[in-house]
C-alpha cells in the first residue's frame, strides 16, 4: 500500500522541512518542496546538500545517491502547483495554529480527495489544525525527530477523525522511509514530548533540590536505564527556553502538576542560561562549538 505515496509534497523549508525533504527522496518519492521565499527554499535545499556532502564525506552516501536524492527534490514557490498530483502532502512551517490553518486551506483547495494531508507539529492539536479541512478522515500527524535522516522514530498521530486505513498506510510509509512508526492519539505532547519533558522537568526538580550534580544525574540515566543520553544535556541541547514553553503548554492543556516547571528552570531562563545555544545551562558549552 505504501508504494502508492510516489509524490510528497513538503511545505516549509526549514531544519525540519528539509530534512523530510531529504529523507523520502531517499526512499525514492519525487519531493516538491515548498517554502514562502525563493531564499528559504534555496537555504532548505543547501541544508540537504550539506548533510549529503558530510554524508559522502563520511563514506556513508554515494556522490551517485547524493546526485539521486537532490535531482528528486524540486524547489516550488507556489503551494498550489507543490501540492497539485501529491500523494503525500507534509507540513512543517513554524508552530503557530492560524498559519497551518490557513496554509491548510489552500492546500484543501488544491489538492487532491485523496491526498493524505499531514503536520508535522510538536504540540498543537491536529484536531484544531484540520477541523476546516474537507475529508478530516484523510489527515493526521506525522511528526519525524531532528534531524529527520538520522533520528528513527516517526510518531503517527492519528485524530478521532482520521481514517484506520489511513493510519495503516503511513505507518507502512515511515517503514519504507526507514523509520520506525509509534501511533499516538491527538493528545498534548503526543508521547515523545510528554514522557521526555517530564522526566526533564523531574531531574531539574533533583538539581534544585540537591539530589545529585547533573552529571549524576544524567549517568543514572545514561548507566543505570541505558538512556543514550541524560535528561539535564538534552534539555541543554533542545534549550531550556524551548522546553519550558512545552511544558507551560503541557501543563495548562493536561492539568497535571508533572508539568510545574520548577523555579530553577525559570531563573535559569531569565538569566539566559539557555543551554548549549548560550553557551550556559546544566553545562558549560564550549562557545567555539556552538
Ligand atoms: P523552521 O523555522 O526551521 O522552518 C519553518 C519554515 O517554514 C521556514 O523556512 C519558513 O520560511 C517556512 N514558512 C513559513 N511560513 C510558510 C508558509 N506560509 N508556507 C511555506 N513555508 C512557510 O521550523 P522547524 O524547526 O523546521 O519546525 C517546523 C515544524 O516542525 C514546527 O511545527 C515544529 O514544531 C515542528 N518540529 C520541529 C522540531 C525541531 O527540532 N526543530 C522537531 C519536530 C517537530
Amino acid at each position: 500500500m505504501s508504494s502508492e505515496i510516489r509524490t510528497v509534497a513538503v511545505l516549509g523549508a526549514g531544519t525540519m522541512g528539509a530534512g523530510i525533504a531529504h529523507v523520502c527522496a531517499a526512499a525514492g518519492a519525487q519531493v516538491r518542496l515548498n517554502d514562502a521565499r525563493q531564499e528559504f527554499l534555496d537555504r532548505g535545499i543547501a541544508r540537504v546538500a550539506e548533510f549529503l556532502a558530510a554524508g559522502v564525506k563520511k563514506g556513508k552516501t554515494s556522490p551517485e545517491e547524493r546526485e539521486r536524492i537532490l535531482a528528486a527534490i524540486r524547489p516550488e514557490l507556489d503551494v498550489a502547483a507543490a501540492v497539485r498530483g501529491a500523494d503525500l502532502v507534509i507540513e512543517a512551517v513554524p508552530e503557530t495554529l492560524d498559519l497551518k490553518r490557513a496554509l491548510f486551506a489552500k492546500v484543501a483547495a488544491a489538492a487532491s480527495a485523496e491526498c493524505l494531508l499531514a503536520s508535522n507539529t510538536s504540540s498543537l492539536s491536529l484536531a484544531e489544525i484540520f477541523a476546516a479541512v474537507p475529508g478530516p478522515e484523510r489527515c493526521l500527524g506525522l511528526h519525524f525527530f531532528n534531524p529527520p535522516p538520522l533520528m528513527p522514530l516517526l510518531e503517527v498521530v492519528r485524530t478521532a477523525r482520521t481514517a484506520p486505513a489511513v493510519v495503516e498506510r503511513a505507518a507502512a510509509y515511515a517503514k519504507t522511509l526507514g523509520k520506525e512508526p509509534i501511533v499516538v492519539q491527538d493528545s498534548p505532547g503526543f508521547a515523545s514530548s510528554r514522557l521526555g519533558v517530564a522526566l526533564g522537568l523531574e531531574a531539574i526538580r533533583m538539581v534544585q533540590a540537591g539530589v545529585a550534580s547533573p552529571e549524576d544525574i544524567d549517568k543514572a540515566m545514561q548507566l543505570g536505564y541505558g538512556h543514550p543520553m541524560g535528561p539535564l544535556r538534552l534539555t541543554d541541547l533542545v534549550g531550556l527556553d524551548v522546553r519550558m514553553a512545552i511544558a507551560d503548554y503541557l501543563r495548562e492543556k493536561l492539568d497535571s502538576p508533572v508539568f510545574e516547571v520548577p523555579q530553577l528552570m525559570r531563573q535559569m531562563v531569565a538569566e539566559g542560561r539557555l543551554g548549549k545555544k548560550t553557551g550556559h545551562g546544566f553545562y558549560t558549552w564550549d562557545p567555539k562549538r556552538l
